[in-house]
């Protein structure tokens, strides 16, 4: 479904600006993709109403696609939901893990463990489930396997008891991880059992396994857990296979808390630290999203400088760059064709229109806009010296640009021609032709 978001998004890449249906019709889509990540849908209907809210009302910077725009803001929108990964200093702290039966928790607690040792402290897992069989010959292989100091009871039966031994008998390490039993279901006991166990730990984080594959059932268990013990943390499991994770979104919402590892497969190594970009990239089926809201923001603060730069009167003065024409363009898009706005002005009727070329200010909407994309990927000397450009140059830019050199060739052409066009105003130097310039 990521693949018709992608779709949707495509058919606006050539757009400059969004219309109502556009923003409508991309929503929908977000919506689709999220509610098939898992995302719980009241959580869908607060995120897309932001972004639709703030798609009609924030306008495009000059220089960015309809399309990258409105990723960014989808962008901006989830990783305020999501948040930046759960702090976890690299400093001696215990750490508990809380979670239903089988979702990763003791896969989760070796794979931690491992993550920490590679960071150079010494991790101990400390198995406390007495409920499931094979628990503590599981939870030492793995633990064995991360190569990290390991402490069980294969004969004890009360878990609270396993936790005050285990702390107590692994006191050298820095770092313990507290692995905790799940039950099937959310009975009270398990509820009784962590808090107990909660309370003889006293951990620094109590994090939250969750399996990729939990949809709806992900705000219950979050909020149970949440006031048991207090949960500072998420950790999204088994995020290898088709599941995307989106259940993790509500525990995060509902603990207001955040993401802080993503388990990736069934070996300790196979561990990544939450990382905002990645997982909503995901989530919505879409490429790197954090690389293109960062180049739309490029281009928003690029545009802020053209402002302070722009100065009409460079025009008057002989000096017609292609920042000067993407201007002309953008009070072009914003006003209609050149040739109307040359009517409205004042004192240039029709005597100046007559005299042009008869395509000199004829620039259409679709060639605006595949120019301006020409031109995104042009270096600054490039659009401020158009006359430099030579063959290898062209070339580069087509390729950058993803146009055809054709078109390259076509936009350098247009700006001669306006620039030949402005030079026959030149020596008029009065107000009219400054209102003219301006926006
Ligand atoms: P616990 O009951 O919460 O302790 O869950 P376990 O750690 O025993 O994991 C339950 C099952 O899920 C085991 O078969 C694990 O191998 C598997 N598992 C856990 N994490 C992952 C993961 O990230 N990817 C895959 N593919 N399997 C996982
Ligand atoms: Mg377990």
């Amino acid at each position: 479904l990521g693949s018709s978001l992608r779709g949707t998004l495509d058919r606006l890449q050539g757009k400059t600006r969004l219309d109502e249906e556009d923003v409508e019709e991309v929503v929908r889509e977000i919506q689709r993709s999220l509610i098939q990540a898992d995302v719980e849908i009241d959580l869908v209907m607060e995120l897309s109403d932001s972004i639709e809210q703030r798609a009609l009302e924030e306008e495009p910077p000059g220089g960015t696609t309809a399309r990258d725009f409105v990723l960014r803001i989808v962008y901006e929108e989830m990783v305020d939901l999501v948040g930046e990964s759960t702090d976890l200093p690299l400093e001696p702290q215990t750490i508990l893990l809380a979670g239903l039966q089988g979702s990763g928790k003791t896969t989760t607690a070796a794979k931690m463990a491992w993550w920490f040792s590679k960071k150079g402290l010494r991790p101990a897992v400390i198995q406390t489930d007495t409920f499931r069989p094979g628990a503590y010959d599981q939870a030492k292989e793995m633990a064995e396997r991360a190569e990290v100091t390991f402490y069980g009871d294969p004969d004890a039966d009360d878990p609270v008891q396993i936790a005050r031994d285990g702390l107590a008998a692994t006191e050298e390490a820095d770092i313990h991880i507290v692995d905790t039993a799940g039950r099937h279901a959310l009975e009270e006991g398990l509820i009784d059992e962590i808090q107990e166990i909660d309370a003889v730990v006293e951990p620094d984080r109590s994090l939250l396994v969750m399996d990729a594959a939990l949809g709806q059932g992900a705000k219950d268990q979050a909020q149970r857990f949440e006031e048991a013990i207090g949960i500072d943390g998420v950790a999204i499991t088994k995020l290898d296979g088709t599941a995307k994770g989106g259940g993790a979104l509500t525990a995060v919402n509902e603990t207001d808390s955040s993401i802080a590892f993503l388990g990736t497969g069934e070996t300790v190594q196979d561990v990544e630290r939450f990382e905002p970009n990645g997982f909503i990239s995901r989530l919505l089926g879409m490429g790197d999203l954090k690389q293109l809201a960062e180049r739309v923001e490029r281009a928003m603060a690029d545009t802020d400088t053209d402002e302070e730069d722009w100065d009409p009167e460079d025009i008057l003065e002989g000096q017609f760059t292609l920042k000067d024409m993407r201007h002309q363009m953008d009070a072009m898009n914003k006003m209609g064709p050149l040739d109307q706005v040359l009517d409205m002005i004042p004192g240039l009727g029709g005597g100046i229109k007559d005299q042009l070329p008869d395509d000199a200010m004829d620039v259409t909407q679709d060639r605006m806009r595949s120019f301006d994309i020409v031109m995104d990927s042009m270096t600054e000397d490039e659009l401020e010296n158009p006359r430099s450009i030579g063959a290898s140059q062209t070339r580069r830019i087509a390729r950058g640009s993803g146009q055809p050199e054709e078109r390259v060739q076509e936009l350098l052409e247009q700006h001669r021609m306006m620039e030949r066009t402005l030079k026959q105003f030149q020596g008029m130097g009065d107000a009219d032709m400054q209102r003219m310039m301006k926006r």
